[in-house]
């Protein structure tokens, strides 16, 4: 089977938008559509028509464009059940464990709750391809908005189990700033200091750093690494990841 053809959309200030399409059977789906504009702009440049929008949370720069969308494309709007009622112009909802088929191909779900309380990931295992929103970020993760650092830490660590060959699409560029953020608590680290100038490099010259692979983010991501104990002495909690990982983050909410 083909993989899934990705194009990513860069929006807003740093969102990015991920079109997904099935060329076998021409299913299209629009991962996290801050806005319309620029998701029907890729439309007309591919000739593709939109079957899907995929949500993975319901913050206002994943969901802006849904009702625009599916009004202009009369699309499907699937996201997370546990927060139906936030998803604009929701028609299914998945939750964790269970499989969504989209074209020829299969999205498993998991519930990854931490930035908000039902947020969900999309993982299409034979494209190798993770849409994790807001909750995995690339050498980052999101706010802790509606969750708890034991909830995040718990999210965090079904995306971790993931193939290292996944591809990691976040939904924003957070790269740089979170790379800076990274060797403050884990300076000692080759990877990350290698992985940061790979990353000015990238972002001096204007391009994306996403997607990344989950085997980089096991060895550069200080919040997939809080059961490290290179962490855990920084963070002054050697033995919990739990308390290390909360400590990263407070650290991370005020840098
Ligand atoms: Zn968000
Ligand atoms: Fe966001």
């Amino acid at each position: 089977m083909s993989e899934l053809v990705i194009r990513q959309i860069p929006v807003l200030r740093d969102n990015y938008v991920y079109l997904l399409h099935d060329e076998a059977s021409g299913a299209t789906g629009a991962v996290d559509p801050s806005v319309a504009g620029p998701v029907l702009d890729a439309l007309r440049e591919t000739g593709w028509r939109l079957t899907h929008v995929l949500n993975t949370h319901h913050h206002h720069d994943h969901t802006g464009g849904n009702l625009e969308l599916k009004q202009a494309t009369g699309c499907v709007i699937v996201g997370p059940r546990a927060d139906r009622a936030r998803i604009p112009g929701i028609d299914f909802d998945v939750a964790d464990g269970e499989t969504y088929r989209f074209g020829g191909h299969e999205a498993r779900a998991f519930d990854v709750p931490g930035h908000t309380r039902g947020h969900i990931a999309y993982w299409f295992p034979d494209s190798r391809a993770l849409f994790c929103g807001d909750t995995l970020f690339i050498m980052g993760c999101g706010r802790l908005f509606e969750g708890t650092p034991a909830q995040m830490w718990a999210s965090l660590g079904k995306l971790k189990a993931l193939p290292p060959d996944t591809r990691v699409y976040c939904g924003h560029e957070y790269t740089q700033a979170n790379a800076r953020f990274a060797l403050t608590v884990d300076p000692e680290n080759p990877a990350l200091q290698a992985r940061a100038r790979r990353v000015d490099d990238m972002r001096m010259k204007n391009l994306p750093t996403v997607p990344g692979t989950m085997g980089e983010e096991l060895l550069t991501n200080p919040f997939l690494r809080a059961d490290q104990a290179a962490l855990q002495v920084v963070a002054g909690t050697l033995g919990d990841p739990v308390a290390t990982f909360a400590e990263i983050r407070h650290r991370k909410d005020i840098f």
